[in-house]
């Protein structure tokens, strides 16, 4: 068992015994009236993931909580935190009780809403943050948006201090962004599709961290995607700011060069960048400037993807892809297993300030057991989300969650232990 988020970190051959959906025991040996044979996988607390996006309400024909949390379970995730963007915006308390409730009912992972920032994600008016802190949010975002104004963003932290709640930003500078619909690069120019620059990034991160430095409040950077906002971040953290940020599998996995065949799954925001990214985002990763990695699980319908490059809607699928992406880099040798779980687990779990995260004697039995060999094929049928826009459809990846556990009780199970 791996947990990194105990005092030492733990890496040992170890049996956990679990009575009532509690962590009772970890050792060698240990008795129980019911074991569950895991030998030579891993098993490491249920995976948090701080960005997804489940559709409901709204847009059902997309994804709606029943069906992500069955592709988060089937991922590995026991916490999920579902993005404001739904129809209507999760801006105010009726909503976020509304999300609570479904997820309540599906019961199969935890899903923790994030709330707007600003009423209809509009960027004009604060949304009512209180109420939805009150109804169970963890962090506000008009995240697939950013923040623009910057005197905004100034009254949002403000404000999200006094309910110590994390501000997510999605930083995009829209006026250098200019609309580009892929990473302004050699690449761009050589396909012919208008690109957006790195520094639209990391222009809005610079701006940010000057007003999180001014008011002293909680800023959380989603999908992190270029070497000048970890930078940023870094030297951000060296001075002691309360900033933490995130970075998605995707990012880490393809460059700019996956939009060649003009394959709208390749189509994000923000966009693929190149290699030197991808490496600043491993050291990041590696040296703990990244806090999380997050799936920004978007599911698409046809409706949004099957169009020209240029009009597609950015996002695609991540839950259940998100480990074996990560468990490459773990065999690779270029991210070691331990920061990788505990990025997966104990860092988003501390940056949202959520529970879980850990195996410790005492702690809710949310766990997750990985073989980290598993070979898994990609196919359309066998992904639980409502929607399959995934780049890596077809292609045979390896590792995977074989059995999810909420509470101590199985709500994913590859091989049937538990039925
Ligand atoms: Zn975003």
């Amino acid at each position: 068992m791996f947990d990194p988020a105990a005092q030492r970190p733990v890496d040992q051959a170890a049996d956990v015994r679990i009575t009532s959906g509690r962590i009772v025991e970890v050792g060698r040996g240990l008795v129980a009236p019911r074991i569950v044979d895991v030998k030579d996988m891993w098993i490491v607390p249920g995976l948090i993931d701080l960005h997804v996006h489940l559709r409901e309400p709204g847009q059902e024909y997309k994804e709606d909580i029943e069906t992500g949390t069955r592709a988060a379970a089937a991922g590995g995730f026991t916490t999920v935190c579902c993005m404001a963007n739904t129809k209507p915006v999760n801006d105010q308390r009726a909503v976020t009780e509304l999300i609570v409730r479904r997820a309540r009912e599906v019961g199969l992972v935890r899903v923790r809403p994030i709330g707007a920032i600003t009423q209809g994600l509009e960027g004009k008016a604060l949304a009512d943050i209180a109420e939805m802190k009150d109804a169970g949010i963890v962090a506000i975002s008009d995240d697939g948006r950013p923040l623009m104004s910057s005197g905004l963003m100034r009254r949002a932290l403000e404000y999200a201090k006094t309910f110590d709640l994390p501000l997510v930003q999605h930083a995009e500078d829209l006026d250098l962004a200019e609309g580009g619909a892929m990473n302004e690069g050699a690449v761009a120019t050589r396909i012919g599709i208008k690109g957006q620059p790195a520094c639209a990034e990391s222009a809005m991160v610079a701006r940010d961290l000057e007003i999180v430095e001014w008011t002293g409040a909680r800023y959380h950077i989603a999908h992190v995607s270029t070497a000048r906002t970890v930078a940023l971040v870094r030297d951000a953290k060296r001075r002691g700011l309360p900033v933490t940020c995130e970075v998605t599998p995707h990012h880490l996995a393809l460059t700019d060069e996956a939009c060649s065949h003009y394959d709208t799954n390749t189509k994000m925001m923000p966009p693929l960048r190149t290699q030197a990214d991808i490496d600043a985002l491993l050291e990041g990763l590696a040296d703990g400037t990244i806090d999380a990695i997050a799936t920004d699980h978007a599911p698409h319908s046809p409706v949004e993807k099957d169009v020209e490059f240029e009009c597609a809607t950015p996002g695609l699928l991540g839950l259940e892809t998100a480990l074996p992406i990560i468990l490459d880099f773990v065999r690779m040798g270029t991210l070691d297993d331990k920061r990788a779980i505990a990025a997966l687990t104990g860092g988003p779990a501390r940056t949202f300030g959520l529970p879980g995260g850990n195996l410790a004697v005492g702690a809710v039995a949310d766990i997750c057991v990985i073989d980290p060999e598993r070979p898994m094929m990609l196919t359309a049928d066998g992904i639980a989300s409502k929607s399959k826009n995934t780049p890596f459809l077809g292609q045979q990846l390896a590792g995977r969650a074989v059995l999810t556990l909420l509470e101590g009780r199985a709500v994913y199970d590859l091989d049937g232990r538990f039925r």
